[in-house]
């Protein structure tokens, strides 16, 4: 017998016959034996029709209003699902969030649980009935009893709090699609279900499972380890398991991250290769990356700049013992590269440095708070610390720093983030190897994948994002504190950052060496942050400001692809076979993005997606 907790999203419980299967659902899943909390979301597309009536009466409602209206929709769900579960002879009984006791911040419209009461929940389930629980609402902790809401999709996070909360076997969510998928279907018609994917994949690959499962579920999914499953009330089809690392007992309280940043990483065994003057063209990092890749040298961090002129940096760090071979290869493909394209440039230059370090910041607390990228820069700017190579992902940035600064700047960022020593692995979130948890009864119903040695795939799913804009600063003056300034400034907007390239060429202006910084934005934010940009660049003697609003990322995602040589290789020789030009590169552990034109960015898309051999034989059909 399991406690299981399962949640239904708005068109699985869309009309009075949907509700009706839902309660079949859970009232066979209770004949098997099992005890059940069911989380409701609001039915349909209710919370819109909610929303637009608001903007009816208000431009800008208040927010305490806006979520005593909202939370509505959830109530109706569990009235209904309860009474459906009732017909059948099934003892039920619905709950609000504050009648169950999920306590909030007051934080209308976007609030975060800090915890939830188990006691009321425990009784009625002793008693043999089934709680049926609103999604998406709490009650403010502040003692005046508000209603909140956990932002829009937050019923997913309500369930998987539920589930950890109460430690369930583990947490069903069912919705309208078979689970989470290779890539989106909409693009790539062979796009496949992924029959497992780890937490910290799925953070990474955010923007294309974010449709599917919301990141604040994933991110308490992970830090409870409650395995998660993704499944169509539609059928019973196996779905796909969302794997967590055995967790560590952490406490209940303050259950949605307080922090922003659960991890202070880092690694002193790093060399940085950079190879200057590259041509701007497809193919040269394919060719670069694909001879590393046959010499079994293993990159960690890849970036590649803005071009200049025609063109490029490209920037990677290996560890120590195999730095000489890198270092080989790229001196070896240097001349080439540079005669192929123009004999009479300047010459493609090779440059190691040994002394570096590579120092992050991780957690998923991060996606959609522009302050804390900017946190890191400033407190590595109070501790004196220079930045030489930033690169970002959807949950993590990293820093290259000069190795003497490690210590310094690892002690700053912990005290910064309140993280402290030890706390977690200090090394990589990879989630590669490491005992997973998957409940027995699904594990028993799975091939040959299931042992506790199981390795993933290098690529587990790949995701396009054409929302966003590139904007590039030009000879920003290479000393500590202008990524915080930088960053700083476009935090206090509001302007979200998303992958952050600085180049390596350092040029000597007016006596100050100087270097380009470039950054994506959500495309609505970019012109903003242009001209607020553009009003300080003076002031702060910057160079000129240059945003690129059609460009698309492309990203691969894989727990399997640390400690692989030959993956950036193959998604990049895709790309060149379809003569996409790489515009910028930025990498981590498991994560490796790409930023193209826009209008290459849906071939680019299925170009890397079939390299990875991961196109199913059946096509999906998307429900309207
Ligand atoms: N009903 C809410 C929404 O549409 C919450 C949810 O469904 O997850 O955003
Ligand atoms: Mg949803």
């Amino acid at each position: 017998m399991a406690l299981i907790v399962q949640k239904y999203g708005g068109t699985s419980v869309g009309s009075v016959e949907r509700i009706q299967a839902v309660a079949q659902r859970v009232y066979k899943t209770v004949k098997a034996g099992n005890s059940l909390v069911v989380v409701v979301s609001a039915m349909g597309k209710t919370t819109d029709g909610l929303v637009k009536l608001a903007n009816e009466i208000s431009i800008s409602p208040n927010r305490r209003e806006m979520d005593m209206l909202l939370s509505t929709g959830e109530q109706v769900t569990i009235a209904l699902v309860s009474m459906a579960l009732q017909e059948l002879g099934q003892p039920a009984i619905s709950m609000t969030g504050a009648q169950v006791g999920i306590v909030t911040e007051a934080e209308h419209t976007r609030a975060r649980i800090l915890y939830i009461e188990t006691d009321r929940l425990s009784r009625h389930l002793n008693e043999g009935k089934v709680v049926v629980i609103a999604g998406f609402q709490g009650i403010s902790s502040n003692g005046e009893l508000e209603i909140t809401t956990l932002g829009r999709g937050g019923s997913d996070t309500s369930a998987v709090a539920v589930a950890a909360a109460i430690q369930a076997n583990f947490c069903e969510i069912y919705t309208d699609v078979p689970g989470i998928l290779t890539t989106d279907p909409r693009l790539v018609p062979q796009a496949k279900l992924i029959d497992e994917i780890t937490c910290n994949e799925m953070l990474e690959l955010a923007s294309l499972g974010a449709k599917v499962l919301h990141p604040r579920a994933v991110e308490i999914a992970r830090n409870y380890g409650v395995p998660l499953v993704v499944r169509s009330s539609w059928t019973d089809d196996p779905g796909t398991w969302v794997t967590s690392p055995k967790p560590q007992g952490r406490s209940l309280v303050n259950l949605e991250i307080a922090r922003p940043v659960d991890n202070v990483e880092f690694d002193t065994d790093q060399a940085k290769v950079s190879l200057l003057r590259v041509p701007d063209k497809p193919g040269v990092a394919a060719r670069l990356f694909g001879e590393i890749s046959r010499q079994k040298v293993d990159v960690d961090l890849i970036i590649q700049s803005i071009h200049e002129g025609n063109s490029n940096d490209i920037a990677f760090t290996v560890t120590t013992p195999i730095l000489k071979r890198a270092e080989a290869v790229a001196a070896a493909i240097a001349p080439a590269l540079r005669s192929q394209s123009n004999p009479k440039s300047e010459e493609a230059e090779v440059m190691v440095e040994h002394n570096i370090a590579k120092v992050s910041i991780a957690g998923a607390g991060m996606i959609g708070r522009p302050g804390v990228a900017a946190k890191m820069f400033a407190t590595l700017a109070e501790a004196g610390v220079n930045i030489q190579m930033i690169s970002t992902s959807e949950v993590k940035v990293s820093c290259v720093v000069d190795a003497a600064e490690c210590d310094r700047a690892v002690t700053a960022l912990r005290t910064a983030f309140e993280i402290e020593a030890g706390e977690q692995g200090s090394k990589g979130a990879g989630g590669a190897g490491g005992e997973f948890l998957t409940p027995h009864s699904a594990r028993a119903k799975r091939p040959a994948t299931n042992s506790t040695h199981y390795s993933p795939p290098p690529v587990r799913g790949v995701a396009l994002d054409m929302n966003q804009a590139r904007i590039a600063i030009r000879q920003l003056p290479d000393r500590p504190g202008m990524a915080a300034k930088l960053f700083g400034l476009l935090a206090r907007h509001n302007i979200s950052v998303d992958m952050i390239i600085q180049s390596q060429r350092c040029r000597v202006i007016d006596g100050i060496p100087r270097r380009d910084i470039a950054f994506t934005v959500a495309r609505m934010d970019g012109e903003n942050a242009k001209i607020m940009l553009t009003q300080v660049s003076t002031e702060l003697g910057w160079g000129e400001v240059v945003l690129d609003s059609a460009i698309a990322k492309v990203s691969i995602v894989g727990a399997g692809m640390v400690g692989q040589p030959g993956v950036a290789a193959k998604m990049f020789e895709a790309l060149a076979q379809n003569r996409i030009n790489i515009q910028m590169i930025a990498t981590s552990e498991i994560k490796i993005s790409c930023v193209v034109a826009q209008d290459e960015g849906v071939k680019a898309l299925q170009a890397i997606h079939a390299a990875f051999g991961l196109a199913g034989s059946e096509k999906f059909v998307i429900p309207a």
